[in-house]
Formats: structure tokens, sequence, C-alpha cells
């Protein structure tokens, strides 16, 4: 089996309601993602998948996100039904937006996580397999 990892990054704020604590007032990240797929078929290139379509991907989605107040997003928008822009959220929603659009890059490769750094020294990863 082969593993690819690619990483993004973006810079975003935002603030977490319902807690006690500094996250509850409204600050920033410069956001880290990974993103691990993985597959055992390589193509007559010798590849899994071009880092270059992965980042491509997952630019599409992050991009959303970049220079953004992460609670006014629809999928973060607590007010509106959504759910708390935590590293675990914002991973499980990279995740299945990614899943969504897994077929573009081949039917041999799984997702296999996400993980979501807010700082140097904290991620949240998401996955899916048991
Ligand atoms: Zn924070």
């Amino acid at each position: 089996m082969y593993y690819l990892t690619i990483k993004r990054r973006f810079a975003a704020a935002h603030r977490l309601l319902d807690y006690q604590g500094e996250c509850a007032s409204l600050h920033g990240h410069t956001w880290t993602v990974e993103v691990e797929v993985a597959g055992d078929q390589l193509d007559s290139c010798g590849m899994l998948v071009d880092f270059k379509l992965l980042k491509k991907m997952v630019d599409g989605i992050v991009s959303e996100m970049d220079h953004k107040y992460l609670n006014e997003l629809i999928h973060f928008d607590l007010g509106g039904g959504g759910v708390n822009p935590t590293a675990e959220n914002i991973a499980a929603y990279i995740f299945k937006r990614i899943r969504g659009q897994m077929e573009d890059l081949g039917k041999e490769l799984c997702l296999r996580e996400v993980k979501v750094w807010e700082s140097p020294d904290a991620s949240a990863c998401y996955r899916e397999d048991k």
C-alpha cells in the first residue's frame, strides 16, 4: 500500500461558543491541513496520484475558508444549526468535502485521514476507518 500526504495552509479567525476559556474570544490561527490518501495501484508513471491534482482539489475547499471568520460559514454557524469551528470539526468537514470529490482522482484511491493543526503543537485528526 502506498500513502501520500499533502499539506496546505490557510489563515482564519474563529471563536468557540459554549466554551469557558480564551478560545471563546475572537482570535485567529494559521491552520495547517494535512490530507493523507492511500492506494496500491500506481499509474504507468509510478504515481499513486499526482500531488498537483490532490493539492488543487484541497485548495478548492480550503480557499473557501481562507481569510474568513469561520463562525460565519454555514457549516460552523451555531445559530443556523452548524457546529463549533473546532479543529476536530474543521478536520471532519474537510474530510467529508474531499471524500465527495475523491472519485475525480481515481476509483482506487482511498482517503485515509485529514489532520488540522491550529498551532505547531496542537492538531486534530478525522478518519472513518475502523
Ligand atoms: Zn482557536
